[in-house]
């Protein structure tokens, strides 16, 4: 018996004047469909229209029929620039991938003056210099950046606490700009550092640099301190005072903030917004906790599950969505990019919504020992002795070594959504990303069940809500095209 219908079965242009151009549907809520195309625009079809458009019975009077042949869903005789149009598209959201590595982060130190119980990363008392990284391997770091074909360099002072290790920061810096007078890419510089120990000599070298700032807030204060103990127990005050001194030097702009959602955090998403409102920040990115490193050691991440993560996230997107619709202008970020893909023909930077995965070719980390890692997860990773995604040294390997290694290629490959099991008839792929760390981490292979994956659970759900959501009430839909073009 034949395993495949004959290719003709799937031709219905002869018999009905349009041809199926690749489209992916799944059940949004009752007889209602969403259907999505290979650029990413979407539809919502009633079972029987999508039944007829799919079984090549839709008839041309029907006012579904223009809106599938305006946004490549199918076409006919007149459309014969439909294709073209299409591959146009796909090509403008996959341009980016050319121009890889564009975030190179550098763990400047492992030295942290904080406690936090959740934290993903190894940490060491600040007086444990031999886990500062070293002037050459930091030089060796910087061959490497220079090596990427990306026209956009930033580099990211990640630790630790990245503060604690200022001469190097301004090594790498001065050595950057020095050798991007040759290169001449667009080179941009970012410390993240929870503020704590900022002094007025770090805020020199960001005001001469144009080094952004990248703090933790995770909501009012004693919500924050619970989360990021330290002596003195004055962390959220060291943080507001930090932005506020940053912002006077830098610019208001120049500070941005991000939050980690912990399970005390999760009854009071009202208040962690009205935190960042307050302190006059133009939006929020409601995170999950992420499964690795000594977040999953101190059980932090079983303490809450998916469900309600979900209700925190939707209660919080709501909130802001009914501010927006009283004028006040505050996004989620989480949803911003999404919306992106859904609502322009552009892509997210964000690494956790790029197929391929972001790894390595999206942001790359230069551990404080050389040790170059896949993404920040796989450092922690590794901080737990799960080395998969360690692609080499920077003394030992260059960059083409590293970008053409196999522990990179492989989960790659197999993690693309667009072929993925699950993924690649999954009428969201558009909008998701691969995440073979992730995946790597919770279920022991970088492709994953995505039924049993927290992941594919949260991203489907967040979708899902953000069309219904945009479908429901037109001002929404033109609130999320705001939110959609600012990120
Ligand atoms: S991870 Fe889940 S939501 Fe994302 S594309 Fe795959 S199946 Fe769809």
């Amino acid at each position: 018996m034949a395993k495949f219908r004959e290719r003709s079965a799937f031709d219905t242009s002869a018999a009905n004047g349009y041809t199926l151009l690749p489209a992916r549907f799944t059940r949004l809520a009752g007889d209602q469909y969403v259907a999505t195309n290979m650029a990413g625009e979407y539809l919502l079809l009633p079972r029987p229209t999508l039944q007829a458009y799919v079984n090549g019975s839709l008839s041309a009077q029907d006012p579904a029929y223009d809106e599938l042949k305006s946004r490549h869903f199918l076409m006919d005789a007149d459309s014969d620039v439909a294709v073209d149009l299409l591959a146009l598209k796909v090509r403008t959201k996959l341009a980016p991938l050319a121009n890889f590595t564009g975030l190179h982060i550098f763990v400047t130190t492992l030295r942290c003056e904080h406690s936090c119980p959740y934290c993903q990363v190894s940490r060491a008392n600040d007086n444990r210099t031999e886990f500062d990284m070293s002037e050459a391997t930091a030089l060796k770091s910087l061959d490497l950046v220079f090596s990427s074909p990306s026209p956009t360099i930033k580099i990211e002072f990640q630790g630790g606490e990245s503060l604690l290790n200022l001469p190097l920061l301004r090594f790498i810096v001065a050595e950057a700009k020095r050798r991007n007078q040759v290169a001449q890419r667009n080179l941009a510089f970012v410390i993240a550092t929870n503020l704590a120990v900022l002094t007025d000599e770090a805020l020199a070298i960001c005001q001469e640099h144009d080094i952004l700032i990248s703090t933790s807030l995770d909501g009012p204060a004693d919500l924050h301190d619970k989360n990021r103990p330290r002596p003195g127990n004055d962390s959220h005050a060291r943080a507001v005072e930090g932005i506020r001194r940053a912002r006077t030097a830098l610019g208001h702009d120049r500070v941005g903030a991000l939050m980690t959602t912990t399970a005390a955090s999760l009854p009071r998403v009202r208040e962690i917004i009205d935190e960042y409102i307050g302190l006059g920040f133009g939006g929020i990115f409601l995170r999950p906790l992420s499964p690795y490193g000594f977040a999953i050691k101190t059980k932090s991440y079983q303490s809450y599950n998916q469900t309600r993560w979900l209700d925190f996230y939707f209660e919080g997107l709501d909130y802001i969505i009914e501010l927006g619709l009283g004028g006040f202008e505050f996004i989620e970020s989480y949803a911003a990019m999404i919306l992106k893909k859904m609502l322009t023909p552009h892509q997210t930077s964000y690494v956790d919504l790029v197929s391929p995965a972001g790894i390595a070719i999206g942001a790359i980390v230069y551990n404080y020992d050389g040790t170059v890692y896949a993404s920040d997860e796989s450092r922690m990773l590794a901080e737990m002795g799960d080395r998969s995604f360690a692609l080499g040294n920077v003394h030992e390997n260059s960059f083409a070594e590293i970008m053409l290694s196999e522990a990179l290629l492989e989960p790659l490959e197999q993690s693309f959504a667009d072929s993925a099991p699950g993924c690649s008839w999954c009428a969201f792929e558009p909008y998701c990303g691969a995440d073979p760390v992730f995946h790597h981490a919770t279920q022991g292979d970088p492709v994953g069940k995505k039924p049993l994956s927290a992941f594919c659970n949260r991203n489907m759900a967040v979708f899902r809500g953000l069309i219904t959501r945009m479908e429901a009430d037109p001002r929404v839909r033109v609130l999320f095209e705001r939110w959609a073009n600012l990120v």
